[in-house]
């Protein structure tokens, strides 16, 4: 019920008199109808027909529909208008996002572990960055991959999200 509740309050549920009447009445069993009407009627409704028709032609009938809200709560739920396409597209969108950059940081990794492993050789003499020779690219990296770095100052690596850039050493 709470569920509903916050369901309501946040506009995807409609709640008791939000509903058409017509639809919560053909909800509730004519038992429960008749609970509600006891005292107005001189015997139970034998068919849920009748006893809705009385209702809605009763003079009397905000006085009934009160009564109805006291003794129930209705909730209805209001249809998610969802592009399941637009979602799809949307998803896979951010999965190739996250596959990115997830890469970029074991390209980063990599780096790191180069960095390392390089830090006692004593013929280096500087650094390059090489690109990755696929035609695939990019002009930033391009130009970075001109320039030299000297020996204290391992290139940083990868220059962007998505960069597949590698370091190598200049041999003395
Ligand atoms: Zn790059």
């Amino acid at each position: 019920m709470e569920v509903f509740e916050r369901l309501a309050i946040s506009g995807l549920a409609i709640k008791n008199e939000d509903i058409q009447l017509q639809t919560i009445l053909e909800k509730i069993k004519l038992k429960e109808i008749n609970d509600i009407l006891y005292g107005k009627t001189e015997k139970p409704f034998r068919k849920k027909e009748e006893a809705l028709k009385f209702i809605f032609e009763s003079p009397d009938i905000k006085h009934i529909v009160n009564k109805i809200f006291l003794s129930y709560q209705f909730y209805k739920l209001i249809p998610l208008n969802i592009n399941y396409n637009k979602f799809k597209e949307v998803n896979e969108y951010f999965s190739e996002v996250a596959e990115l950059i997830a890469h970029t940081y074991i390209m980063g990794g990599y780096a790191a572990q180069h960095k390392a492993q390089s830090k006692n050789l004593s013929r280096i003499s500087g650094w390059k960055i090489s690109p990755t020779d696929d035609g695939s690219i990019c002009k930033f990296c391009q130009k970075m991959s001109k320039k030299s770095y000297p020996k204290n100052q391992y290139p940083k690596v990868p220059l962007h999200i998505g960069c597949r850039c590698g370091v190598f050493p200049k041999m003395k």
